[in-house]
């Protein structure tokens, strides 16, 4: 069943088109992973997906629906930022909960919900710290906490784990391969990284310069790429 569906989607910035003509469907629970060159436009991409960046051409069809110029919190979709982008003068705990309160979610739901999603990530002894006391890896738990909670039906992660060591990038890598198996949702993953591609990803697509260059599963992109940008991008023999 599609989820998303991306139908001939542009964007321009001040006349220069970034994003050139898109089509694309993404299946119910699918995980997706975007890779392409920096400056490609897939953060763009992400941002126009949750409701963060105006559209300039085609269609954004959300369950069938077109959701061109709706509200994010109506297309059931959080982002995760590679930068955290956590409130530094809140706990973590608040920084958990803010985005509920702000949509009126009765109290006692919304501390079971920060309590599950803590739980999940491990990050419950960190609930009462500031932003400035948390680690990286501790950091992005919280922003991917954030997410959470608010129980979207589509998770946008735009390299999510690129500020993270070596080792512990691995260990999360494992960890949102479960999350996904868990909750069943639709992810759609950005990432430079060839081994987190190869992974994660149920599907993955090869953009550049505003375009996509090709889609499949990481073993048909290894085994037949349709140029050797694909092939660099893949590490396939080239
Ligand atoms: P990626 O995430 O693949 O590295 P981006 O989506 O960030 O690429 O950027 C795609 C292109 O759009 C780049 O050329 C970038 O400079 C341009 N761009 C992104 N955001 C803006 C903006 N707010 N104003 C003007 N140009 C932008
Ligand atoms: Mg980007």
């Amino acid at each position: 069943m599609t989820h998303l569906e991306l139908r001939n989607i542009t964007k321009a910035f001040g006349g220069f088109e970034v994003i050139r003509g898109v089509d694309l469907a993404v299946n119910k629970g699918e995980f997706l992973v975007f890779v392409g060159p920096s400056g490609c436009g897939k953060s763009t991409m992400l941002r126009m997906i949750a409701g963060l960046e105006t559209i300039t051409g085609g269609q954004l069809v959300i369950d069938g629906a077109v959701m061109n110029d709706e509200a994010p919190v109506k297309r059931g979709v959080a982002m995760v930022f590679q930068s955290y982008a956590l409130y530094p003068n809140m706990s973590v705990r608040q920084n958990l909960a803010f985005g509920l309160e702000q949509a009126r979610m009765p109290k006692p739901e919304i501390r079971e919900r920060v309590e599950a999603a803590a739980e999940t990530l491990k990050i419950t002894p960190l609930l009462d710290r500031r932003p400035g006391a948390l680690s990286g890896g501790q950091s992005q738990r919280v922003a991917i906490g954030r997410a959470i909670v608010r129980d979207p039906d589509l998770f946008l992660f735009d390299e999510p784990l690129s500020n993270l060591d070596a080792e512990l990038r691995v260990h999360m890598r494992v960890e949102l391969k479960a999350l996904h198996a868990r909750l069943g949702r639709t992810m759609i993953y950005v990432t430079h990284d060839q081994t987190e591609a190869m992974t994660m990803a149920d599907r993955i697509v090869v953009f550049r310069d505003g375009q996509i260059e090709q889609i499949g599963s990481p073993l048909e992109l290894y085994n037949s790429p349709v140029n050797r940008f694909v092939a660099g991008f893949i590490g396939s023999p080239q």
